[in-house]
């Protein structure tokens, strides 16, 4: 059988495929679940980011792990297919495609595998590598009052996309991102094998594949560490008009104890203006609060910075315990007085809470137009030099979506994983998060984070994607640096013929073909 499907993809390019052949195609990997034809099903050739479109041979809909196995395996006896997992689909720069390729429907999985545990005491879920986030929230809290403790900001992702590259949100200050929130995984590497790994077992794996751009194999499982759900969340904006006030207070926040800090802290850049995506009206939480500019002092500049944080409680709390224990936090801290937004919103919800903005966006067309995002992490060494020239001059009016930025505690990250961070302990990310109609806008923003990108470059900046995206081998090198050598290991144990996650562009396909 498999030589029958060798003999198919051999012969024939993904543009010259009848649909006949998929149904051979599909006798031939002996599936249990489906197969569909790339040219039939657009979504596998396209990405949230809307900048790239590419033909797969066939988008597969795996039943389980086994399914997945096969297509591996079947791919490894051909000289060229690739596999890409495709988890939501949520990457900007076409980083679940494969072109010519089998792209593989990891939400056909999501419902696998759900099953709590408790080890020494200790709380777990197991879920499908498929699995949306949000799905996971929703049935751990109403089921079992449980939540994992590290979060994305938002939730229509997968498992296994977010583990691939590490989830980040604001509370991996405390507990590291969601790549430090597991303890066991399940994979197919590219070899086509099914492993089991964690700290203790396979750990080459484990470590690999996490943060691994989904080049060392595909996660069909993951057991995530759980906490006690909160009830309730208060949520906050205050607003700096000084960067290094900002920063002091964010470091601050970050830096203290569980107990003496808030729960989740985040921040973004807006502009000092009444643009309402970038402006003063992109700060209020509620339709009910009013931002009012006559409360900026008169020294601010161009940009405005905000603090956002949030504070876990307990229906069975006091709201005056509440109350003095976000002032005795919020005294502490050096933004404007009177501008100063809270909410309180069931913990659920805060989680959601991207969701309603993906509504009105889909409401308006946005959410399907174009998003050259840029997502990057950079050491507080050069923080400030980044504020300077990138917030305040080149992208002082707005960027048609949030910018947010936050910093983050490298001690909390695995240095045992694939992610790749900056140097120093405390580091930022910066998300440009740009939603633009299509046309020409789109490539003068793609260039202008080129241009960012470069003058990161030129002026020396201790920085490092996130979500990284890259053309050339030599650019994921210097990507990589240290951790090179490591990862082409890894990547040689697991996956020696680079089947996998081929729209990473960082291997190409070898020919080594399995006997
Ligand atoms: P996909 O885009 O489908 O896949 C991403 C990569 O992982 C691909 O290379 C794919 O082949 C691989 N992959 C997918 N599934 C698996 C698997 N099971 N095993 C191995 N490899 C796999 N990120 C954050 O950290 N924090 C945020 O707050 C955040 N917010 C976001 C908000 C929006 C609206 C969007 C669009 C993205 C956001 N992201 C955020 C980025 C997001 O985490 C990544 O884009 C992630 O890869 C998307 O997950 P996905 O399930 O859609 O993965």
């Amino acid at each position: 059988m498999i030589a029958c499907l060798g003999r198919i993809v051999q012969d024939t390019d993904a543009d010259s495929i009848p649909d006949d052949d998929v149904s051979t195609l599909s006798e031939s990997l002996d599936l249990q679940g489906t197969i569909e034809s790339g040219g039939i099903t657009g979504v596998a050739g396209k990405d949230f980011g809307g900048l790239y479109s590419v033909k797969p041979l066939a988008l597969i809909k795996p039943s389980g792990t086994e399914d997945i196995a096969r297509v591996v395996n079947a791919a490894s006896r051909t000289s060229h297919l690739t596999v890409a997992a495709r988890g939501n689909g949520h990457s900007i720069n076409g980083q679940a495609m494969a072109d010519g390729g089998f792209v593989i429907d990891m939400r056909s999985t999501e419902e696998n595998h759900f099953k709590p545990l408790t080890i020494d005491g200790s709380h777990y879920i197991d879920v499908s590598g498929g699995a949306l986030w949000e799905d996971v929230l929703k049935r751990c809290v109403s089921m079992f009052r449980l939540a994992p403790r590290s979060w994305t900001d938002y939730l229509s992702l997968t498992v296994g996309g977010t583990l691939s590259n590490a989830g980040v949100s604001g509370q991996a200050f405390r507990f590291g991102p969601q790549t430090s929130n597991v303890t066991e995984l399940e994979v197919v590497t590219g070899k086509g094998e099914i492993t089991v790994c964690s700290e203790t077992q396979n750990s080459e794996l484990f470590f690999g594949a996490l943060g691994g751009l989904g080049q060392l194999g595909i996660i069909t499982r993951a057991r995530v560490k759980l906490q006690r759900a909160p009830d309730m969340v208060r949520w906050i904006r205050v607003v700096y008009t000084e960067f290094e006030e900002f920063t002091r207070d964010a470091e601050f926040l970050v830096t203290q104890e569980e107990g003496e800090s808030f729960d989740y802290v985040e921040g973004f850049v807006f502009s000092n203006s009444d643009d309402p995506i970038n402006g003063w009206p992109s700060v209020p939480l509620d339709p009910d609060h009013e931002f009012n500019p006559a409360y900026i002092p008169q020294t601010a500049g161009s940009v405005l910075y905000c603090l956002e944080v949030a504070l876990h409680y307990r229906n069975s709390e006091r709201p005056s315990t509440v109350d003095t224990a976000v002032s005795r936090l919020l005294e502490r801290l050096g933004s404007i007085q009177r501008l100063k937004f809270q909410l309180n919103v069931s913990y659920v919800e805060f989680l959601l809470r991207v969701k309603q903005g993906e509504e009105h966006a889909k409401a308006n067309g946005n959410w399907d137009s174009p998003h050259p995002w840029l997502n990057i992490f950079i050491s507080k060494s050069s923080i400030v030099d980044f504020d300077r020239t990138v917030f305040r001059k080149m992208l002082k009016d707005g960027i048609g979506g949030p910018m947010l930025i936050y910093p983050l505690l490298r001690s909390k990250w695995d240095s045992r994983t694939s992610v790749v961070l900056p140097e120093g302990e405390i580091f930022y990310i910066v998300a440009l998060l740009r939603f633009v109609p299509k046309g020409p806008t789109v490539e003068k923003l793609v260039a202008q984070n080129h241009e960012i990108i470069q003058w990161c470059n030129k002026e020396g900046l201790d920085f490092k994607l996130y979500l990284p995206h890259y053309q050339s081998k030599e650019d994921w090198k210097r990507h990589f640096g240290n951790q090179w050598t490591r990862f082409v290991e890894r990547k040689t144990s697991f996956d020696p013929m680079a089947i996998l996650a081929p729209g990473q562009k960082i291997f190409k396909r070898t020919h080594i073909i399995k006997p």
